[in-house]
């Protein structure tokens, strides 16, 4: 019989945390959406979009309802359904491939570096040159900047643009992330971001928002998040509900006023659950030279997972697994989801292997030093 494990006192994540440290700001902001009787598409929102574009150096911001839908929108804005093949990776939030199918597009997925965990041009490359029998024409790719790294996105434009692709970034899990002295997301024609409230900008409920710098897709995806209305009950285009509410936009206004300095404090405990990870038997992930990561996780990669999750536990400190079953081994995909030539045996590999420690802002430096106690105790 195994004993109780103690209870946690270092959860994985906390995004109650990220709400008491601005509870005034987000309370007042709040309440003046309220008291003004206007809960939809307003000021708000206007706002928040402005803000979100200045801070991305994006001429184009819009708020829609979720992260999925931003990337949905975004296909959807460049005219891309049924006919068309998006390629991108099994690695990743299942949300990223059921925004390709929620347009009627085709998925392909290609396989991941095994460092970086992001898309491996290489594979890219070869999917182009050799598509799968029966695959419409690859006309867009979406890397995701997973776990906060950057995908190598400049040679995968580059891959792309010679087959005539566009690349959609899915900024999701990378707000703030940087190559060189850009922001993701500031490389393809457009990127998606989703504000769920685990994510590094992340909402009290639900939201999402998505940047572009070409003016006739932001005008179409603008017009395509409310029924493709022109003017109020007049749809010139075939659209959907996707909004993102006044409550959600006051809040995440004020959110993204503390969203550098809450990506320090991140990168500072990363660098402090480095330290701790020495040179012991678990290296600390990798970081792609010339770029900066967020870390909206801090992930290792285990051969022996389950031993590495039960000596955290026994401390009283939470992981999670990011992801535990490749899309492309999951019942709705499998048998069913392309992939690319070589197969994603990578991302098979990594399912097995990663282990996400805790990773928000708001850790105290006690419980982060906990974590580094545990870490530095790991022997293997
Ligand atoms: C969270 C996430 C999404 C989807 O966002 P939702 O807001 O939950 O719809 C898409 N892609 C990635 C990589 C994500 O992490």
């Amino acid at each position: 019989m195994n004993a109780t494990p103690p209870p946690v006192i270092v959860p994985q994540a906390d995004p109650g945390a990220a709400y008491r440290a601005q509870k005034e700001a987000i309370d007042a902001a709040i309440a003046r959406v309220l008291a003004s009787g206007w809960y939809i598409l307003g000021r708000e929102c206007q706002a928040f979009e402005a803000a979100f574009a200045a801070w991305q150096g994006a001429r184009h911001a819009i708020g829609v309802a979720n992260g999925t839908d931003a990337l949905a929108l975004i296909l959807r804005g460049l005219g891309l359904g049924p006919g068309a093949a998006v390629a991108t990776v099994s690695h990743t939030a299942v949300a990223t491939v059921a925004a390709i199918e929620m347009v009627g597009a085709t998925p392909v997925l290609i396989d991941i570096d095994p460092d970086t965990y992001t898309m491996d041009p290489a594979e890219l490359d070869a999917v182009f040159d050799a598509p799968p029998p029966g695959l419409p024409p690859i006309r867009a790719v979406i890397p995701v900047h997973l776990y906060g790294q950057p995908a190598p996105v400049e040679e995968i434009i580059a891959i792309a643009a010679r087959a005539g692709a566009v690349v959609i970034e899915d900024c999701s899990q990378s707000h703030g992330a940087m190559v060189g002295e850009r922001k993701c997301g500031r490389f393809g024609i457009a990127a998606a971001f989703s504000l769920y409230p685990t994510k590094n900008l992340g909402a009290l409920g639900d939201g999402g928002v998505l940047t572009t710098d070409d003016a006739a897709l932001a005008q179409r995806i603008a017009a395509l998040r409310q029924y493709g209305w022109r003017e109020r009950y007049v749809s010139d285009l075939a659209g959907v509900n996707s909004r993102l509410d006044e409550v959600q936009a006051a809040a995440l206004t004020v959110k993204l006023g503390a969203l550098d300095a809450a990506t320090a404090r991140r990168q500072a405990i990363a660098a402090a659950y480095d330290a701790a990870l020495g040179d012991g038997p678990l290296a600390p992930p990798a970081r792609r030279p010339g770029t900066t990561h967020v870390f909206h996780q801090y992930v290792l990669r285990c051969g022996d997972r389950a031993s590495v999750q039960a000596h955290l536990r026994g401390r009283g400190i939470a992981t999670n697994i990011h992801y535990p079953v490749p899309i492309h081994r999951q019942p709705a995909y499998r048998g069913r989801v392309l992939l690319g030539p070589a197969g994603c045996a990578e991302t098979d590999r990594a399912a097995g292997a990663v282990l996400s420690l805790p990773m928000f802002p708001e850790l105290t430096d006690a419980q982060v030093e906990t974590v580094c106690a545990a870490l530095r105790a790991f022997r293997g």
